[in-house]
C-alpha cells in the first residue's frame, strides 16, 4: 500500500462516518416506521429494550444510556411517552419529534395517569403510533427530516416515506369502511395506546381498564365497566402487551366479545421490514369479526 493511499485512509473513514447518521428510535413502533423509510440496509436503532412496550414507567438500562449516546439522529414521540430518553439528549443530536406531525386539532387527551418522573403530568395522549391513518403523518414527516439531515439520501427517503404513508392511509380508509355499517360501535380499551386507532375508525371509546401503568384496576372500577360494557353493547379490547385477565373477567361478566389488537408497542427484534403494517392488518380483520359479533 502506498503512502498516499494510508494518509488517505483515515480521511475518507472520517467522511464516510459523517455520511451516515447513527438512525435510532426511542420506542419499539416508530423504530418499526422508520425502517420502512430509510434504505434498505441502513440500520435503525431501538433505544430501549424490544420488548419494554411503552416506556410510561420504564427505568433505562446501562446499555440503553449507552445506545442512546451512540445515535446522531434520533426519531423521538415527544408527547411525553419517551421522556426518559429524550432528556438525555444532547444538542450535538438531531432529535426529530414525531408528534409534531400531529395537528394539536387531533391530538387526544389522555385517559391514562402518564406521570413521568418528576410526577410531570402530560395533558395529550401520545399513542399516535397506532393508529395507521397517524403513522402516515409521522411517517411523511420523517421523510422530510431524515432528508434534511441526510441530504444525500434525501430523495430516496421522501419517495419512500411517501409510498408507505400512501398506504397506510389506504388501510384506514378500508378500515373505516369496512367498520362503519357493523352493529357495535362502542369499545372498551386495554390503556389508552389504542384511542387513535379507535377514534380514527369511527369507534367510541366509553372505558379504559388500567387507567395508571402497572397498576391494577380495582374491584370497583371493575364492576363500573361490567355495567358500562352492558349499557353501550362494547367490545373489549385487549393488547398483547398486557395480562389478559382483568379483560377477561370482564367480557365474562359483561357477555361482551373481546379481541386481542396489537398497538406495536413493543415486539420481536428480528421481524420483517413491513412488521407494522401486517400487524395491522391483522388487527383490522380481528376486529372486524368483534364489532361483527351480534
Ligand atoms: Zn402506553
Amino acid at each position: 500500500m502506498s503512502m498516499r493511499l494510508l494518509l488517505l485512509l483515515p480521511l475518507s473513514c472520517l467522511l464516510w462516518a459523517a455520511d451516515s447518521p447513527r438512525i435510532a428510535a426511542t420506542i419499539y413502533p416508530l423504530q418499526q416506521l422508520t425502517r420502512l423509510v430509510v434504505e434498505p440496509g441502513q440500520s435503525v436503532d431501538l433505544l430501549i429494550d424490544a420488548a419494554t412496550g411503552c416506556p410510561h414507567d420504564h427505568a433505562l438500562t446501562t446499555a440503553e444510556r449507552a445506545a442512546v449516546e451512540r445515535a446522531t439522529v434520533v426519531i423521538m414521540n415527544g408527547e411525553g411517552l419517551d421522556a426518559v430518553i429524550t432528556r438525555l439528549l444532547t444538542p450535538a443530536q438531531v432529535a426529530i419529534n414525531t408528534s409534531a406531525a400531529i395537528p394539536e386539532a387531533d391530538h387526544l387527551s389522555e385517559t391514562t395517569d402518564h406521570a413521568d418522573h418528576e410526577g410531570h403530568h402530560h395533558g395529550a395522549n401520545p399513542h399516535f403510533f397506532a393508529s395507521p391513518r397517524q403513522a402516515a403523518r409521522i411517517v411523511r414527516l420523517m421523510g422530510i427530516q431524515l432528508g434534511r439531515h441526510d441530504p444525500s439520501r434525501a430523495v430516496g427517503y421522501d419517495r419512500r416515506a411517501q409510498e408507505v404513508a400512501d398506504r397506510l392511509d389506504r388501510l384506514a380508509d378500508t378500515m373505516q369502511a369496512t367498520l362503519a355499517p357493523l352493529p357495535r360501535k362502542q369499545v372498551i380499551l386495554q390503556h389508552d395506546s389504542l384511542a387513535y386507532l379507535a377514534r380514527d375508525v369511527g369507534l367510541t371509546v366509553v372505558g379504559v381498564i388500567q387507567t395508571e401503568p402497572g397498576q391494577d384496576p380495582s374491584a370497583a372500577a371493575l364492576g363500573a365497566l361490567v355495567t358500562t360494557a352492558r349499557a353501550h353493547r362494547a367490545v373489549i379490547i385487549l393488547e398483547p402487551q398486557f395480562p389478559s385477565h382483568f379483560g377477561t373477567t370482564l367480557a365474562r361478566e359483561a357477555g361482551s366479545p373481546v379481541v386481542t389488537i396489537d398497538p406495536v408497542a413493543s415486539g420481536p427484534v428480528e421481524v420483517p421490514q413491513d412488521y407494522y403494517e401486517r400487524t395491522m392488518r391483522a388487527n383490522a380483520e380481528r376486529l372486524v369479526t368483534a364489532l361483527r359479533s351480534p
